[in-house]
């Protein structure tokens, strides 16, 4: 191909250069839901665990609160049974109705023991889901803060990503249609569509490939007005000094 100027390939360079800024911020805006997902996610676990700290302190109020009514039954039973006790005549019956009373006594001491057991537990239990509180309450600041940076980065991205592709499009507006394409073309299949060919020892190779170049490759590359494309991976290429160094 002949007639490319080399100022073309100069502004190609360039090209690929903004391409690959704007690939990169691209798969950054990309990974933005991802990342605030994620943070979502952990967020909603600790909300959860907070969420267990709560009900398992209501879960042994509400136990307390089952014995202390059951502790007050058994003391009505007992005073019942004592007002009973009062009118038997019969012996029997007055020992059959002790032994009851017994037995409502050991019930009433069980009961209390396990209200002192369940007072014990609710203290640190509240100790503990005020401490989660407290906890929790710094983590939603800082996830808030975080979700709010992640836009604050998302809204930069997307500005400068404005920005590069305005510059992309006054760039390509420099080179010709066919050369465009031919660069597009390769790039929609390689991240680098315009390489590098260089010399050492007398031998030209290609920067993308690594392979030696034809004897044409060489011949167009030193050209100021061909376009050279490597015979193995067709990727455009030139030669720094005489693109640049010009
Ligand atoms: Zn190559």
């Amino acid at each position: 191909m002949s007639g490319i100027h080399t100022t073309e390939i100069k502004i190609l360079v360039k090209l690929q250069t903004s391409d690959s800024s704007i690939d990169a911020i691209n798969k950054k805006i990309n990974f933005f839901p991802k990342e605030i997902d994620d943070i979502n996610e952990a967020f909603e676990e600790e909300k959860s665990a907070l969420e267990e700290s709560k009900n398992f302190l209501f879960q042994i109020q509400v136990e307390k609160k089952d014995k202390e009514l059951s502790l007050a039954q058994k003391e009505e039973d007992i005073k019942k049974h004592q007002r009973e006790l009062n009118l038997l005549k019969d012996n029997k019956a007055f020992k059959a109705l002790l032994i009851e009373i017994e037995r409502d006594k050991e019930g009433r001491d069980i009961l209390e023991t396990d209200i002192l057991t369940l007072l014990e537990k609710i203290d640190k239990a509240t100790i503990e889901d005020k401490k989660n509180r407290e906890e929790f309450k710094k983590q939603e600041e800082a996830h808030f803060l975080k979700i709010k940076e992640i836009d604050t980065s998302k809204k930069e991205c997307e500005a400068k990503l404005e920005t590069l592709i305005k510059g992309r499009e006054e760039l390509a507006e420099k080179i010709s249609g066919d050369l465009l394409e031919k660069y597009e073309h390769i790039r929609g299949r390689r991240a680098n569509a315009v390489i590098e060919a260089r010399e050492e020892d007398g031998k030209y190779f290609c920067v993308g490939c690594n392979m030696a170049l034809i004897s044409q490759n060489i011949a167009d590359v030193k050209k100021k007005d061909s376009l050279g494309i490597c015979d193995n991976c067709q990727r455009i290429l030139y030669l720094k000094k005489i693109v640049f160094d010009s």
